[in-house]
């Protein structure tokens, strides 16, 4: 049984103060909005946790890649939101980053497919995240991407109330 809300949260401000320390320059607005009827829910919190953590590091990585190329009226911010339904519950990572081109979109979700520099990335980030959602956890992982907007992940999940 899980407080999905509270990880999500958790993970959210745990990432940003990781980065932050590692780059004082770093700054980003966070919002929540999480659905408080969400209750408890049976899932694998170490795995569904790892799932939603690399969705929040890539999130950052790529508000932090838009900075570095925008002026300072560029705003980052990472959203989480939370959502029950009645047969599933749906946890979107939104980011106002470069979004992901077209011609690339199609392979994230590949094992070792990245875009950033070598050290950076290893690629397997949202395939590892793929499996823990599909295989693991009934689910499904979705993008959802604008280039020069955003992207939004979400994943949604069987309702399994624990
Ligand atoms: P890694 O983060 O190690 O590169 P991932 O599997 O987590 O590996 O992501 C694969 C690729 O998907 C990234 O290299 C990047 O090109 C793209 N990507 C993932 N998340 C985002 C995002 N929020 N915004 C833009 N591009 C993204
Ligand atoms: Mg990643």
């Amino acid at each position: 049984p899980t407080d999905i809300n509270k990880l999500a949260d958790e993970y959210l401000r745990l990432a940003y103060h990781g980065l932050r320390a590692k780059d004082k320059s770093f700054n980003a607005t966070l919002e929540t909005d999480f659905d408080e009827s969400l209750g408890l829910v049976s899932v694998i919190p170490q795995d569904l946790g790892r799932v939603i953590l690399n969705l929040i590091t890539n999130a950052f990585y790529a508000v932090n890649d838009r900075k570095s190329k925008s002026d300072e009226t560029y705003l980052p911010t990472v959203s989480i939101t939370t959502l029950a339904e009645n047969k599933s519950l749906k946890i979107s990572v939104k980011d106002n980053g470069n979004g992901i081109p077209k011609e690339v979109v199609d392979k994230i979700f590949q094992p070792f497919f990245t875009t950033k520099p070598t050290g950076e990335g290893t690629g397997l980030g949202l395939s590892m995240s793929y499996d823990i959602v599909k295989k693991a956890h009934g689910g499904e992982l979705k993008v959802d991407t604008k280039e020069g907007e955003g992207t939004t992940f979400t994943i949604t999940l069987p309702n399994r109330s624990a």
